[in-house]
């Protein structure tokens, strides 16, 4: 049975498909960040551990890829069920070790489940392309292949999500995997590992090493593996995706966000500032999608008013009550972080219009920040141009779609954005001009489906191929040209 959870006893690495101590001499606490409960101790593993699961994903690699992709593609069938089956238990563990509430849980499950339904489709997403007749009596066919080895690292505020967007995906088309979850929410990566392995994924498929720096600095200098995936913060993307590169490898890295969202005068205003607080505020503003800047179009003073009226009657507290939607940020250390920003605004001139710095009590464990506003920020301002990961909202003011546009520009992040507005023009000019990705209309959260790329830009992004869609399958292959010729 695997170790799951021990307030006294360190979670387990998944190598070769056994639950292995680790080596490490040094272990880190997982805590809840809602109550500061000690949940589990994760150790920061070494690179011999590290070493061990590459090479059980290297051997096992040899007989995975033999596998035929339809019955590669049940195994992932059963997972399927298996996840859904647990649905509420794994939604549950993510409000334990994220915080987040319960409803926005059980949301990631859902969105996680979905990535292992999109790979079930491996024999029609692998499929090769073939012309007869590139010459005469001569034929081309293309044909996808696994590459090896693949690594992926992700960061505490997806725990289910992330590690779903990669490897049920990666192994489908024939990669064997090793997976280094955050150390501040790895508990649940060991739940999937578990119910993996009763889908009867082979031992070696899937592998777990907890832990830190050393493990991702293995990862991306091993000679064995082929490929990585990455999710996090904005230079450790960039670090890995130098890195990993440098040593020849294919990466993704998928990094941090500022994300505008532009009301026009015409919007619908309560919708609009439903899907502003819901957006900012849900999961604390710790989504890579959250909108962090509202850039308010003319003198629109209703807007704010009502915005800061919802923020107000925001219920804040532990994510498993029902009528909470404002919870924790991950650690107390990331909240103080958070408090030097909302100190910059205030020196750099922002008006904060909502301290959520009243909301705190400092007589609870919990890592709690009321949902904070400034008004009359501008683009120059630190807290306009970080990622702050908290509920922290800029509202910035323009005259304009075009300066709002500008705005957007200016940010050196690109993963979403959202218009809110019923002129069609406005929508259009929007869809052409706005430097993001991952755009919205009307839309508070526009992350994509499982079967579309989750297309951050500029610096949210470092790769060429996104996670999830036609993208993830032209990640996690190789192609190979076989041309023939027949007048023998
Ligand atoms: P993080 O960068 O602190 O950690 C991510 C992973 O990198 C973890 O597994 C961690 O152990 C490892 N890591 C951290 N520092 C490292 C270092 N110096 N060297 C080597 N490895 C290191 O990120 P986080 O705080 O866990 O996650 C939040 C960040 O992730 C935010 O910036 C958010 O925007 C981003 N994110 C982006 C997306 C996206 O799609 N673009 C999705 C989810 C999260």
């Amino acid at each position: 049975m695997a170790l799951l959870k021990n307030e006294t006893t360190i979670l387990k690495n998944f190598v070769n498909g056994k639950w292995v101590d680790s080596t490490a001499l040094e272990a880190s606490e997982v805590i809840n960040p809602a109550t500061g409960q000690l949940l589990a101790k994760v150790p920061i593993s070494t690179k011999e551990d590290l070493e061990e699961a590459v090479s059980s994903a290297k051997a096992a690699f040899t007989k995975w890829k033999a596998i035929p992709v339809p019955k590669r593609a049940r195994i992932l069938f059963k997972y399927h069920t298996l996840l859904t089956e647990h649905h509420e238990e794994l939604a549950k563990l993510i409000v334990e070790e994220n915080g987040k509430a319960y409803k926005e849980a059980f949301g990631e499950v859902q969105r996680g489940i979905e990535c292992v339904e999109f790979a079930c489709g491996a024999p029609t997403l692998m499929m090769g392309e073939s012309l007869s007749g590139i010459a005469e009596e001569i034929d081309s066919e293309m044909f996808r292949f696994p590459l090896g080895v693949v690594g992926g690292i992700t960061p505490f505020n997806f725990p289910m999500m992330v590690p779903l967007w990669m490897f049920p995906l990666a192994i489908a088309c024939g990669n064997t995997f090793v997976l280094k979850p955050s150390e501040r929410t790895p508990i649940l990566a060991n739940k999937l590992a578990e119910l993996f392995t009763q889908a009867g994924a082979p031992s070696g498929v899937l592998n777990i090493v907890h832990g830190a720096h050393d493990v991702v600095n293995g990862l991306i200098e091993h000679r064995d593996v082929a490929a990585v995936s990455f999710v996090g913060s904005q230079p450790v993307a960039k670090y890995v995706y130098e890195r990993a590169a440098a040593n020849g490898k294919r990466v993704q890295a998928l990094s941090g966000a500022k994300n505008h969202h532009i009301v026009m005068e015409d919007a619908d205003m309560a919708k609009a500032v439903q899907h502003i607080i819901s957006s900012t505020f849900g999961s604390a503003g710790q989504r890579c999608m959250a909108c962090s800047a509202v850039v308010v179009v003319g003198d629109n003073e209703k807007f704010v008013e009502e915005l800061k009226k919802k923020a107000d009657e925001l219920v804040m507290g532990n994510g498993m009550d029902e009528e909470v939607l404002l919870t924790p940020v991950i650690r107390k250390e990331h909240r103080e972080k958070v408090l030097g920003y909302i100190q910059k605004g205030l020196e750099e001139g922002a008006s904060l219009i909502r301290d959520g710095r009243h909301d705190m009590d400092d007589n609870t464990e919990g890592s709690f920040l009321g949902a904070t506003i400034f008004d009359h920020v501008t683009p120059e301002m630190t807290i306009a141009r970080e990622e702050l990961f908290a509920p922290v909202l800029s509202l910035l003011r323009a005259k304009d779609l075009d300066e709002g546009l500008e705005y957007i520009r200016k940010s050196r992040f690109g993963n979403g954005a959202t218009i809110y507005t019923k002129d069609a023009s406005a929508v259009r000019k929007f869809r052409e001009e706005a430097d993001a990705g991952m755009l919205g209309v009307n839309v508070g959260v526009p992350a994509t489906m499982a079967f579309f790329p989750f297309s951050g830009w500029k610096d949210s992004f470092y790769g060429d191929l996104h996670v999830n869609g036609k993208d993830g399958v032209n990640f996690y292959t190789k192609k190979k040209m076989i041309t023939s010729r027949f007048d023998y």
